[in-house]
């Protein structure tokens, strides 16, 4: 077998690597020919040994070199323990169905083993037993006994192949785990401690957001570290996935939509816009009749801009003359030189929509309609200039110029919020379609993944698209929502110290991947040589035409018994093939993603004689499609693609499916010129010769090799732009995961550290000074601003006198002051409950962390919006992004360290330790005139939070005797003492905080 695949490697940068690796292969093959000798368990003393060995070393690098060292003996126990399982042939039960092990792992399975071993994408066909190869090196890395992570594409990938390989792993005296969507925490951290962990990619992610941004304490932590991962179908979650991050979420405070109010207006504009695009389609065949083939295509072209799903356009479209006419018109109006003549074009329609960009702009006649009396409502007004010429009149004084200022702000604001609730309504009608990119069920709007045709409940479109999608279907508007925490995947697998992935199409992406996730692509060569046959793409006018061949197509097959799998990029394609073989009386299956075992059982049967499939792309993935009795014969499964995937990965993917293990098998792919693709990415101008030349008649095809190519020059065009759009998203994303990473360090540093004093301290520290900065720096030291923000800060009882702030420097001052604040919080502590007080000083940072982070993602939001607006300015979106993300970061930061302060004498774990607090305080403090001022023998009465007032006396310029009216704010709420303990600890309140309350 080594020798076949030395064979083949020879030549390319791959090969040359996967021939490196080759001599390990002999190795592993040598260490299982002497295993075979060894007890069960003197193999499985091995692994106890090894982890014993490993768990020595402390240093990770050091640990990896070490796992390099003994990976060959380790591989080849693996391999040796899959070779008892299956001469023992024991049944055991995988998702509750009986089994028995037949698998010992090949020669190309072990050298993708190790390739994954390395932290790099191992590409491996369907069929290859890529979930066998993984078992290599996960064993070896779990040996650490810092956990090994599977991630899988579904919950039930999960649960199927932790108890598959999980046969494996406890053979050998590992753990292995399963992390599912309806586990309890408790659960979770069980799953997490094992040595190798299977779950999915969301549950993952929502794991560490949960862990890092919510939890309050290590025990309600479930996760233990990154340490190494295996994606699956690693360009479906780092790829596909790149669009949507995971965000959790809550209600948001308020909610600013107006899309009920709109859209009544909304409907009739699009009705005529409708009718006039009508009028100008009639115009147009007018034209086109009288032989004027420039005004037709210029008419026609003005329709394609205001509704590019027009009917008679998609049917002139058909007609080469008239769609090299209305090619030609698009052309000429992309040149620099009649850029006005376009404008001028476009403010002829009500509005214009941009299919690729997804977006709609209204003109000025689409303005004046829906605000005739003000068509400028829906222009942004010029507040740069504006500004300017505020800042320019000499004859307002400055109160004045910022009241105005802050009024155009306000009306800027009001006005952006109106533009952008018509432009998502306007998208919501034009652009997104019932049945292709959302389904309503149950009076909610279900996106469905453009990729995997899968419904994604619960997620929702960002920045009001999905409301407005709610609005024109008339179901109930669901509020905004606030993100309390959100990642994308792929920041999440950046964590890990090593990541690996596994797939049977990464080859096209390899430049995505190496340059975004530093992750190389190894191909591995099949362990039988590939049988399939590709045909070339059979290329029809029409769909309508499109779609009978392929009905054509699969009675042919059905009637020979042969199974067919046909895949469709949409629900609402696969539902209209589905119709179509209803009329035909064929039988067949339609997988529309919905429910993970159903489909992976109904894929697997897909191979049986005269089965028919019909699938949206992923729907099934990870299941292998073997082959019925007889159907060998028959030419094995035929895959056939109703259209061409905007990605060249997935069509690879879906051709992927039949032809595994050496069988044989066949796929095509049926394409129309009506096909977004071809309409949008298409070489419009050359498809338009080639129809022309051959005359194309009614269901008459077009097949040729070069033909191939035109279409996969389309799809690398679309890539390319997916891959900036993704690139984008992530440049984005950046930002926030460096705030993110400074942040959750911080707060598991706090859910950590032994001595929460010490990370108080060091907030007093850094943020005195800085106030105290902030007070004497000025052109005028404001020492009476500094002695009252002081005095409601800290009970430090402070006046002129015994501050004698002008006597020192700034830095002194600040000295002065920390050491004072430091030694009265000591003073306050020492009367509280040693324990409790801990948690309480947890509680303080984690709490101002925790609201101020999240107002803080509000707010990054928001500017992500607004920076787009700024695009209109000139400024690159991003840069602007960067520069004020790191603005509101530097706030941000200094706002939840005097917010610690703030609430450091606000705060106490009961309210006697408070009580003796105050009475240990200065008698001078403490005034019974003072109104709801404690004294010394009169209880403290808890309050509601309220401002901390000063009393002053005197000339009122801080200069007397000063007065504390100290407020109680209770950051612990009443609570009864067997309820949960409000300081997040787990432990109920009277066991904790509430100990000696
Ligand atoms: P992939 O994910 O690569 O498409 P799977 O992991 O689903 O492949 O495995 C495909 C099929 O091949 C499974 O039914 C598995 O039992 C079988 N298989 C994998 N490796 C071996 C092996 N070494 N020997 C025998 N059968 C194997």
């Amino acid at each position: 077998m080594v020798n076949w695949i030395l064979k083949k490697l020879f030549g390319s940068k791959n090969q040359r690597e996967l021939r490196r690796m080759a001599p390990n292969v002999r190795r592993i093959n040598e260490f299982d020919e002497q295993f075979k000798s060894l007890s069960d368990n003197a193999l499985r003393a091995k692994t106890a040994a090894w982890k014993e060995e490993l768990s020595k070393i402390s240093d990770p690098e050091e640990q990896l070199r070490r796992l390099e060292q003994i990976l060959p003996e380790a591989f080849a126990v693996v391999k040796n323990a899959a070779r008892r399982l299956k001469e023992r042939q024991d049944s055991f039960t995988v998702c509750d169905q009986p089994m028995t092990w037949d698998m010992v792992h090949f020669d190309v399975q072990l050298l993708g083993g190790m390739v994954l071993h390395r932290g790099r994408i191992a590409e491996m066909a369907t069929g290859e037993g890529k979930t066998l190869v993984a078992t290599l090196p996960l064993y070896l890395n779990a040996l650490t006994g810092r956990g090994a992570h599977l991630v899988t594409v579904n919950d039930y990938l999960a649960r199927r192949d932790a108890e598959w390989m999980g046969q494996l792993y406890t053979f050998l005296g590992l753990t292995v785990g399963c992390i599912q969507h309806d586990q309890e925490p408790d659960v979770r951290r069980q799953q997490y401690a094992c040595d190798i962990t299977y779950g999915t990619n969301s549950e993952f992610g929502f794991d560490y957001l949960r862990d890092n941004g919510m939890a309050t304490s290590r025990e309600l932590q479930v996760q233990r570290g990154y340490h190494f991962a295996i994606v699956d179908e690693v360009d479906s979650i780092l790829i596909d996935e790149a669009r949507t991050p995971l965000i959790i979420s809550g209600p948001a405070t308020i909610s600013t939509h107006q899309y009920d109010k709109w859209k009544p207006l909304i409907e009739q504009l699009v009705r005529k816009q409708t009718m006039l695009c009508n009028r100008m389609a009639s115009e147009a065949a007018e034209a086109f009749e009288k032989g004027d083939a420039e005004l037709g295509g210029r008419l026609m072209f003005k329709v394609k801009l205001g509704q590019p799903r027009n009917k008679q356009l998609l049917r002139m479209m058909e007609d080469p003359d008239k769609r090299r006419a209305i090619d030609k018109a698009e052309l000429s109006f992309y040149t620099d030189t009649r850029k006005e003549e376009l404008f001028q074009l476009k403010e002829e329609l009500f509005f214009t929509i941009d299919e690729k960009s997804n977006e709609a702009d209204l003109s000025e006649q689409g303005r004046t309609f829906l605000n005739p009396d003000d068509p400028n409502a829906f222009v942004l007004p010029d507040l740069i200039s504006e500004f300017t010429e505020i800042d320019l009149d000499t004859t307002l004084p400055d109160e004045e110029k910022d009241k105005k200022k802050s009024e155009r702000q306000e009306l800027c604001d009001s006005q952006a919020e109106r533009i952008h609730n018509i432009s998502n309504l306007l998208r919501a009608y034009c652009v997104f379609d019932k049945d292709v990119q959302y389904v309503v069920e149950d009076n909610k709007v279900v996106i469905v993944d453009e990729f995997t045709g899968r419904k994604m409940p619960g997620r929702r479109w960002s920045d009001g698209l999905h409301q407005a999608v709610e609005a024109k279907e008339g179901v109930q508007i669901d509020r905004e929502t606030q993100t309390l925490a959100t990642i994308t995947i792929q920041n999440y697998f950046r964590l890990y110290q090593k990541l690996a992935g596994m797939t049977g199409t990464a080859e096209t992406e390899a430049a995505e991947f190496h340059d975004i996730y530093k992750l190389d692509v190894n191909v591995i060569p099949t362990n039988r040589p590939v049988a399939r046959k590709d045909a070339n793409d059979r290329i029809y006018k029409t769909r309508r035409e499109k779609y009978n061949a392929v009905i054509n197509e699969i009675k042919e097959h059905h009637a020979n018994q042969q199974p067919v799998l046909v895949g469709t990029v949409s629900v609402e394609a696969s539902e209209l093939v589905s119709r179509m073989l209803k009329r035909e009386k064929i039988p067949h299956n339609v997988l529309n993603a919905k429910f993970h075992m159903q489909e992976a059982e109904i894929v697997q049967r897909a191979g049986q004689p005269g089965t028919v499939t019909i699938s949206t792309n992923m729907a099934g993935r990870g299941t292998d499609i073997k082959l019925g009795a007889g159907v060998a014969d028959k030419g094995g499964l035929s895959v056939i693609g109703t259209e061409r995937h905007e990605a060249r990965r997935i069509d690879r993917q879906l051709r992927g499916r039949c032809a595994r293990q050496g069988d044989p098998g066949a796929s095509r792919f049926y394409v129309s010129f009506e096909d977004d693709l071809m309409r949008n990415f298409g070489a419009a101008d050359r498809m338009t010769k080639i129809m022309e030349r051959f005359g194309l008649e009614e269901g008459q095809e077009l097949e040729h090799r070069w033909l191939n190519k035109s279409v996969e020059t389309a799809q690398k065009r679309v890539e390319q732009r997916n891959y900036l759009i993704r690139k984008r998203t992530l440049d984005f994303d950046d930002v926030m995961n460096m705030q993110r990473e400074v942040v959750y360090t911080w707060r598991n540093d706090v859910i950590d550290t032994e001595d929460p004093r010490a990370e108080i301290f060091e907030v007093i520290d850094e943020a005195v000074p800085n106030k105290v900065k902030e007070y004497l720096e000025g052109e005028e030291p404001n020492y009476a601003g500094l002695m009252n923000w002081v005095n409601v800060t800290f009970p430090l009882g402070l006046n002129k006198e015994r501050a004698q702030f002008e006597t020192r420097s700034v830095e002194e001052n600040a000295k002065f002051l920390i050491e004072k604040i430091k030694d009265a919080y000591q003073r306050k502590s020492n009367h509280e409950e040693p324990t409790a007080v801990k948690s309480l000083e947890r509680y303080i940072i984690l709490n101002a962390i925790d609201r101020l982070w999240q107002e803080h993602l509000y707010a990054m939001d928001a500017l992500r919006e607004g920076v787009y607006l700024r695009g209109y300015a000139q400024k690159d979106p991003l840069i602007e992004y960067k520069t004020e993300a790191y603005d509101m970061f530097v706030e941000l930061m200094a706002n939840i360290k005097n917010e610690v302060l703030h609430n450091l004498f606000r705060s106490t774990t009961n309210l006697r330790a408070f009580e003796d607090f105050l009475g240990s305080l200065p008698q001078f403090l403490l005034r019974e005139d003072a109104p709801g001022a404690p004294t010394a023998n009169a209880p403290v009465r808890a309050r509601q939070p309220a401002m901390a007032g000063v009393a002053m006396d005197g000339d009122g310029d801080g200069a007397g005797e000063v007065s504390i009216d100290l407020p109680v704010r209770r950051s612990l709420p009443k609570v009864g003492r067997n309820e949960p303990c409000p300081c997040g600890s787990g432990k109920k309140y009277k066991n904790c905080c509430g100990r000696t309350a």
